[in-house]
């Protein structure tokens, strides 16, 4: 704490040169010094131990999980997200944004707006372009007092983690990499937003093809990944997870980013503590932020042009109010 007594003598901490004291005068000095010291442990203390409140909406814990070039019709070759469906709440005609690329997508689904508002048009890592102009709901819920992570398998997405905006930013290319960092994060720091975004998916997409072999084989590792963080959010039975898994865009041949339907439909799927399971309809990629940030209690900025999926202004999205939870997902067929 006042390891900088040394480097700067002027800190206050303590006197760079002792003086002879009044009588009384040294121990209001050292008191005072006490005083100081006490407030600084206090301080880093509390600093290390973030967040500094705890979420004050129906979930602690926000789990968001991007599968980078996922389409919806892909789910039949992930078993655990096809099982997921019958206890969620989803949309499997959500739409990303034109261009429905993966830097624009996810700087839309993390902010909530649309590319002439947060600012990202490129698709590349271009460290001297800067961030994203409109707050992260990953930086909304660190500002709210609340400990916020991305661990991504693709570099330029540190263009949507300006500094302090993030508690943590890992990047590892590969899906079981990648969830092994997360889940020892999950473990160790307890995260009240944790974004984890996969890119095996649309790598297969690019090389392959779009449900190509390769690219089916890479959903499969894909969900097995999501598998592995979904075990370890639903062993946490002592604490208020909700998990939503999306896409940022699908793909046809071996590419995307056009208007067409194969490249601007996602699958939208939200399961656990203040989710509803049953079918959604209407869901874009910007109503990602709002959710998630509506979930943990955090204000959604009116700003943002995504709604929250669930509460009160949610109602009209549901597709199965007053009906019976969906008990099988088409999509698991
Ligand atoms: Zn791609």
């Amino acid at each position: 704490m006042c390891r900088a007594w040394h480097s700067e003598p002027h800190h206050g901490c303590r006197p760079s040169r002792p003086r002879r004291p009044r009588p009384g005068q040294g121990l209001a000095t050292w008191l005072a010094v006490l005083t100081l010291a006490l407030t600084l442990l206090a301080d880093s203390t509390a600093a290390a131990n973030a967040p500094m409140r705890s979420p004050q909406g129906p979930a602690q814990h926000v789990l968001l999980i991007s599968v980078d070039g996922l389409r919806p019709d892909a789910l039949k070759y992930a078993p655990r997200l096809s099982q997921l469906l019958g206890e969620s709440a989803y949309d499997l005609a959500a739409k990303t944004v034109v261009p429905s690329v993966t830097l624009v997508a996810h700087a839309s689904m993390l902010t909530g707006v649309g590319p002439d508002r947060h600012g990202i048009t490129w698709n590349s890592y271009q460290p001297r372009r800067g961030y994203v102009r409109a707050p992260t709901a990953l930086a909304l819920a660190r500002q709210a007092g609340l400990k916020a992570a991305l661990f991504t398998s693709k570099e330029k997405l540190k263009h949507l983690a300006p500094p302090g905006s993030v508690d943590h930013l890992e990047v590892h290319l590969r899906a079981p990499a990648l969830a092994d960092a997360a889940l020892a994060y999950l473990h160790q720091e307890r995260p009240n937003l944790l974004v984890v975004h996969f890119q095996e998916v649309d790598g297969n997409g690019h090389l392959h093809g779009w449900l190509s072999p390769e690219y089916q084989q890479a959903v499969v590792v894909v969900d097995q990944a999501i598998g592995r963080l979904l075990d370890e959010v639903r062993s946490r039975s002592d604490e208020r997870w909700a998990v939503i898994i999306t896409a940022d865009h699908g793909g046809h041949g071996r590419t995307h980013g056009t208007t067409q339907a194969e490249d601007i439909l996602i699958p939208w799927i939200a399961w656990g503590a203040g989710i509803r399971p049953g079918r959604l309809q209407g869901v874009r990629v910007t109503d990602t932020a709002a959710t998630a940030l509506a979930l943990l209690g955090v204000p959604v900025p009116s700003h943002m042009a995504g709604r929250p999926v669930f509460g009160p202004t949610a109602a009209a999205r549901s597709a199965s109010d007053g009906q019976a939870p969906v008990s099988r997902p088409a999509a698991a067929r």
